[in-house]
């Protein structure tokens, strides 16, 4: 059985750090497998080492000195080597890494240095082997994630190494040339990582107890999040409450491992555990939602045409025009005469034609445009078959004076979203969240 565990840039900012998380890898004989992040900041006003090296990339492609603009960088690094009171010398390392630069090796490769760095250090550190993720996480020549490729050489790597560190963010092409994720993407290479080794758990060590129900600017002190399954999650994040990259949970997901997000500087707390299905056996009865997410700044295009649903090819229409102006949208509501679509307030500028083309292919006989929605997604598995989730919601909304604009629930029944006026935005969520949350 085997766990991989992924930190991220906090937790590895300094020694100290470094010996938290030497700490927990030793508590647990089953955390065989290590992603590091590169180091993040220190405190508020630090830079985070993969920001520097970009800089520093940028610097030598404007014919600044390599060695010169490197410097900080190996500063950084040297100097947790000397805090963690080890032998370790990555001088060679470094003079590898400014030739590179001067040979103007790409910025991927400038970034994944602080990965690739920090990895070295850690695996010296708690006596781990090292593997450079260049061998083990594929790109095809396009420069795309190779999944497949990447799943099969790493597991027969892995079944070579018991314990392991390998550095998370980047991998390499074919011909060697390193490329990376995108930001925050170790979170993808420990994903990548927990099912090339069949892992019993993904735990993702981070400097937050897990994800909070509501956001923590809006809600005071909100509780934190038990257990999400991934659609849940998936429904959350989407809606913009990230702890966890994006594309983190694929992987994972189609092996049915959970992920575990534990806090490095508690690592008692339980933190939130991902599950693959709603596991009714240990849920919480009581608990209908698991969390509120919202955004500002929707705008909804309303467009109502007599007898459209008579007319074949209406939303056809539309939709292909929305597909060849590369146009997204969020959610079309629509009624017998309208449709309504919601689409980010940005569309506008950037398809000033917008309008003007929906009028030219569907004709509509009346279209008009509302701006400053917010949108808000309450998710939770525990809505399913159960009564009275939207009465609540919306009695809540109500209480508080709140006007609803929009409301949209998702053919899974595993959210409700309501589209409410921007100024009401934070509002509607501690409304939302005290009516669910506190009543219970
Ligand atoms: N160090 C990279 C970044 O800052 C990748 C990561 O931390 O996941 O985005």
């Amino acid at each position: 059985m085997a766990k991989v565990v992924k930190f991220g840039g906090s937790s590895l900012a300094d020694a100290k750090q470094f010996k938290k998380v030497a700490k927990i890898i030793e508590a647990d004989k089953h955390r065989r497998y290590v992603i590091p992040s590169a180091p993040g900041k220190r405190f508020g006003a630090d830079v985070k080492v993969t920001d520097m090296l970009y800089a520093c990339y940028d610097a030598i492609l404007a014919g600044r000195d390599a060695e010169v603009e490197f410097t900080p960088v190996a500063e950084r690094f040297n100097g947790i080597i000397k805090d963690l009171g080890t032998s370790l010398n990555l001088t060679s390392e470094y003079e590898r890494i400014i030739e590179n630069f001067r040979k103007k090796s790409g910025r991927d490769y400038a970034a994944s240095r602080g990965e690739y760095l920090n990895g070295l250090i850690l695996a010296d550190f708690i006596g781990y082997e090292f593997v450079d993720a260049a061998k083990a996480i594929h790109f095809r020549p396009d420069g795309t994630f190779d999944a497949d490729l990447t799943d099969a050489s790493l597991s027969m790597i892995l079944e070579s190494f018991r314990r392991a560190v390998i550095p998370g963010f980047y991998g390499a092409k074919p011909d060697g040339v390193i490329k990376t994720f995108s930001r925050g993407g170790s979170d993808f290479t420990g994903s990548i990582v927990a099912k090339a080794a069949k892992a019993s758990l993904y735990e993702n060590w981070t400097d937050v107890s897990g994800f909070l129900v509501a956001d923590p600017r809006i809600v005071k002190n909100p509780e934190v999040i038990k257990t999400i399954t991934y659609r849940e999650l998936r429904e959350l994040s989407y809606m913009g409450a990230g702890v966890l990259h994006e594309d983190a949970i694929f992987p994972v997901r189609e092996a049915k491992i959970p992920i575990n997000i534990k806090n490095t500087n508690n690592p008692e707390a339980p933190g939130t555990m991902i599950i693959p299905e709603a596991d009714f056996s240990d849920k919480d009865p009581a608990k209908v939602i698991t969390g509120i997410a919202g955004k500002k700044n929707f705008s909804v295009i309303h467009i109502e045409k007599d007898e459209t649903n008579n007319e074949i090819g209406f939303l056809r229409r539309i939709l292909t025009l929305f597909e060849t102006e590369g146009v997204s949208f969020e959610h079309i509501p629509t009624g017998i005469d309208t449709m309504s679509i919601v689409v980010g307030s940005d569309v506008f500028e950037k398809h000033p034609r917008l309008t003007e083309l929906i009028e030219k292919v569907a004709k509509p006989g009346h279209m008009d445009i509302e701006h400053n929605l917010a949108l808000i997604a309450v998710v939770g598995r525990g809505m399913k078959e159960r009564r009275g989730t939207a009465t609540r919601i919306f009695a809540a909304l109500s209480h508080a004076n709140i006007n609803i604009r929009i409301i949209d629930q998702g053919s899974s029944e595993l959210n409700v979203i309501v589209g409410v006026g921007e100024e009401d935005f934070e509002n509607a969520v501690r409304a939302i969240y005290d009516m669910f949350m506190l009543a219970e």
